[in-house]
């Protein structure tokens, strides 16, 4: 039986261990710098070319620019007003203090355009750098100068492949549709424009062998790692079974006029999207998939949910094919874990570390690399928001926000006892990078 003084010392130990647990940091400060020194491997962006002043501006960042749809609500921590985008200038251009806010944005986009200005073609290597990204995956209707591998790698739009037909029907669905659509028929013809095809062949498999195959086959060859889906934009993600006869019917009454029905319509994109996603895997190339709440006043959240591609992963042929859940679902994240068992099935948290701070983001790591710690990759989606907000201030926030949450994901499974601290450092370097180069074979 201990003494008096005995337990009097055990007691103020305890207390001290208690206070000691109580002003612990969130985050173990060597993993921390461990973590901080990853050079990354970003799944999912849409970096910009380097435009110099007066000249036309980059327009193919993106398949389907929201600009062109009603205006909409975006969630709060992408706004401007969020301190995490001080952070980013000041990291990036010290912009200092000003008297007034719209003094310090003149500030923050004077110190910008300065920046492009000065480094030129350099500019997206040096906004890598300070994100402590090594390579960034583009997603771009073409890449351009300033965007050369080994840093850029190349995602393609394939949507526009899976609407050979009048869209006019489908693009009746929302005042947000309206717009898209008319993107991808351009597109469309963009590509056939590439490939010297001046009309729709009146087979579908001509169509198959004329235009999709050898359009994935040229960016292929001009380095494409993965194709991307912003299908979740147009139509729900619910890509059925496809029915080939009725594909081939459809195609061929419609292919030279008139608007088919939506079944019509969507018999012929769940064929078309398995050809494409069948193709790319025969490319060595991962097909990635927006599943996201966002964005748009008319969008279908609910069209948008990472079950709604459980078909899809089930389908045995596509299993030669890695999916990227990208923006991992969110905020459906359970079901994403309950995807990540399929063998071909991954997710990014690209946009999840610009929508969320670290400390809500951890918990959905922690829950994910638990059960899928090889399945889960880093991301940002990097896009440009003007000149105030550059898609190179986009990354840095990105970049920061997840490393922050992976090392407090980490933290809290060393102390609880679940990884040894090697196991931890192991996971953070499969998260930032090692994944990726599993999930797009044609990495690094
Ligand atoms: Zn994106």
């Amino acid at each position: 039986m201990p003494s008096a003084r005995g337990v009097l010392g055990l007691l103020s130990g305890l207390l001290f261990l208690a206070t000691v647990a109580s002003g612990q940091t969130p985050v173990d400060s060597s993993l921390w710098s461990y973590i901080n020194n990853i050079r990354a491997i970003d799944s999912h962006a849409h970096p910009m070319r380097p435009v110099a002043a007066g000249a036309p501006a980059d327009t193919e960042y993106d398949a389907l620019p929201l600009d062109a749809i009603p205006p909409f609500a975006f969630p709060a921590r992408l706004a401007g007003t969020d301190p995490i985008w001080r952070a980013a200038q000041a990291a990036l251009y010290a912009v200092p203090a000003a008297a007034n806010d719209s003094l310090y944005k003149e500030g923050v986009k004077s110190a910008a355009t300065r920046a492009i200005r000065e480094r030129g073609l350099r500019f997206p290597e040096w906004a890598l750098d300070q994100a402590g990204i090594d390579v960034m995956l583009a997603n771009r209707i073409a890449m351009g100068p300033g965007l050369a591998a080994p840093r850029f790698r190349w995602v393609t739009f394939v949507d526009a492949l899976m609407l050979p037909l009048d869209t006019r029907r489908e693009a009746a669905r929302s005042p947000d549709t309206r717009s898209l659509y008319w993107k991808e028929a351009a597109l469309l013809h963009r590509y056939m424009r590439e490939l010297g095809v001046a009309k729709l062949p009146p087979t579908l498999d001509a169509y198959i062998a004329s235009i999709v195959t050898p359009m994935l086959e040229r960016q292929h060859e001009g380095g494409a790692v993965a194709v991307k889906f912003e299908a979740a934009y147009l139509r729900p993600l619910d890509f059925a079974d496809p029915n080939p006869a009725e594909a081939r019917r459809v195609y061929a009454r419609y292919f030279g006029g008139g608007t088919p029905s939506g079944a019509e319509y969507k018999s012929l994109e769940d064929y078309l999207f398995r050809v494409i996603a069948r193709e790319a895997g025969r490319l060595d190339e991962s097909v990635q998939i927006h599943t996201l709440e966002d964005f748009g006043g008319f969008y279908q959240a609910s069209g948008a949910t990472p079950f709604q591609l459980e078909p899809t992963f089930n389908d045995s042929t596509l299993r030669k094919t890695n999916f990227i859940i990208v923006h991992g679902g969110w905020p459906f994240y359970a079901q994403t874990e309950a995807m990540l068992g399929k063998p071909n099935v991954y997710a990014d948290i690209s946009m999840m570390d610009i929508l969320l701070p670290p400390t809500q983001l951890a918990p959905v790591l922690r829950q994910w690399l638990t059960q899928w710690p090889d399945k889960v990759l880093f991301g940002t989606d990097s896009f440009d928001g003007g000149a105030e907000q550059g898609w190179e201030q986009v990354a840095w926030v990105g970049a920061t926000t997840a490393r922050r949450g992976l090392a407090m994901a980490l933290t809290g499974m060393l102390r609880d006892g679940e990884v040894t601290r090697e196991r931890a450092k192991e996971l953070a370097r499969m998260v930032l990078r090692e994944n990726a180069v599993k999930a797009y074979r044609r990495l690094p």
